[in-house]
């Protein structure tokens, strides 16, 4: 999508720094970060949220999931814990209309998810 910020970065055309990349999936540091280790993991294919990743025949939804965990692992947060969160729409306050999980970890988190 050519307006999308996350399309964008995925191509190369918005500076990101990014911790891991395979064929279907890319992540990066959020550039405002919520936590020490604040990474999105994204879908490099444009899809809007995960109920559009849902709808999806293959397996991107798990394979997004495996990333993560993976990266949790290589960057050191998977011992100490970490959180995934993935906002949907207008009460999810999703704010880029691409698909991504935010990866929150490197400090304790609060108890409270709103
Ligand atoms: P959400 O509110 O769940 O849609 O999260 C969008 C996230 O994207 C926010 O945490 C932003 O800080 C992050 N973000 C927006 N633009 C960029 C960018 N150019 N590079 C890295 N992260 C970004």
């Amino acid at each position: 999508m050519s307006d999308c910020v996350f399309c964008k970065i995925v191509k190369g055309e918005i500076p990101s720094t990014r911790v891991y990349e395979d064929e279907e999936i890319l992540a990066f540091r959020d550039v405002n970060p919520q936590a020490p280790t604040h990474i999105l993991v994204v879908p490099k294919e444009h899809m809007a949220n995960v109920l559009a990743c849902a709808e999806r025949k293959d397996d991107l939804i798990g394979k997004l999931f495996k990333a993560a965990a993976a990266i949790a692992r290589e960057q050191d947060v998977a011992e100490t814990g970490f959180r995934l969160v993935t906002n949907c729409g207008e009460h999810g306050a999703q704010s880029v209309h691409h698909l991504h999980i935010h990866l929150l970890g490197g400090r304790q988190l609060t108890e409270r998810m709103v």
